[in-house]
């Protein structure tokens, strides 16, 4: 296709700009289902089903390890059925492949995928296979609540925030990848972090068959900017405390603006899990951390450090892929 002239500019919109269009044309909300606008759609028969694209250059590159881009493809499309209190059953997979996709690195791409199904309990049932000027890997995944969906638009004036794992180390894994300049013994795990992410399948499953979970998302954009959805769809606002959050080396930094503080608040792609529950959470729940940052409140947005008000702005905000 040939470029045509000028570039729209309200490309610079944004893809959520663009994702509310089309909610707001042709999106359709089935009696008895969810459409457009959750982690994950909810279908009348009691389904959830999400899909999620990676291409090459915008989400990965090709000189990384092929083995963790099959891994991370799925388990970051899964992690949005998880997220909506769900379990990841069953996936189909679109592959477009450039002329330069060797051999070693489809076999490479497979093995990691295979992984993650072996990890989350997934079952690969078809796809589709095509030509294409960029590498890229679309993902449909199709899933079942354990008990009811848990979607973004429950949170409750007065509930406490949580979030579960660690935030901010897939986001300093992509810079060491990308060649950036950042010190600290654990690179190599943090890379790790980032090619393959967690899906918090057990985890979730004791969360709602123990407690009360009012909303939920999956951390994908960013702290700030996933909680903001929460906050947009239950038409409410949040009170969260930084220095609470859980971040990796927590002494190097000592302001929210610096590491790993910046990258918990901003970065993305941790793939953990931020929910809301009227509820006291265990602090360790099927063995991972789950950290309270915060309480849902009437309408304002704030954060703070160490009890003084941070300008939300000045907040590096959420990556975005768009
Ligand atoms: P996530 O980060 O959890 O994958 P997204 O931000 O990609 O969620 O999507 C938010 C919502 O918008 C989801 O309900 C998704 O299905 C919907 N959505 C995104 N892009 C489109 C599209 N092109 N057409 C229809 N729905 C879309
Ligand atoms: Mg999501």
């Amino acid at each position: 296709m040939k470029a045509c002239g000028k570039r729209n500019p309200l490309l610079l919109s944004g893809e959520f700009f663009w994702i509310d269009r089309i909610r707001n044309t042709i999106g359709g909300n089935p009696e008895g289902g969810i459409g457009i606008g959750d982690d994950a759609a909810v279908i009348p028969e009691g389904l959830l089903w999400t899909t999620d694209a990676m291409v090459e250059g915008v989400h990965f590159l090709s000189s990384w390890p092929m083995d963790g881009v099959g891994y991370k493809s799925l388990a970051s499309s899964a992690s949005d059925i998880v997220a909506m209190g769900g379990k990841p059953l069953y996936a189909l997979l679109t592959v477009g492949l450039p002329l330069s996709f060797s051999d070693v690195m489809y076999e490479a791409f497979l093995a990691g995928f295979e992984r993650a199904m072996g990890d989350f309990g997934i079952v690969l049932m078809g796809g589709d296979t095509v030509r294409s000027g960029t590498l890229f890997f679309s993902l449909t995944v199709l899933g079942k609540p354990f008990e009811k969906p848990v979607l973004r638009s429950g949170a409750q004036v007065g509930d406490n925030i949580y979030v579960t794992g660690m935030l901010g180390e897939s986001a300093l894994g992509l810079e060491v990848l990308l060649g950036k300049e950042i010190h600290g013994e654990k690179k190599e795990e943090w890379v790790r972090r980032h090619l393959y992410p967690p899906c918090r399948v057990s985890l979730m499953q004791t969360l709602v068959s123990s407690y009360t979970l009012t909303a939920a998302i999956d951390c994908s954009d960013g702290f700030v900017a996933d909680l903001d959805h929460i906050a947009d769809e239950s038409g409410v606002g949040y009170e969260v405390h930084i220095e609470r959050m859980p971040v990796p080396e927590r002494e190097r930094g000592n302001s929210p603006f610096e590491l790993p503080w910046s990258y918990a608040l901003g970065g993305g792609e941790d793939y953990e899990i931020i929910f809301t529950s009227p509820e006291e959470i265990s602090p360790v729940v099927a063995g991972v951390a789950v950290t309270c940052v915060g309480k849902i409140v009437e309408s304002e947005r704030q954060l703070f450090w160490y009890g003084e008000r941070v300008e939300r702005e000045s907040i590096r905000r959420g990556y975005t892929h768009f």
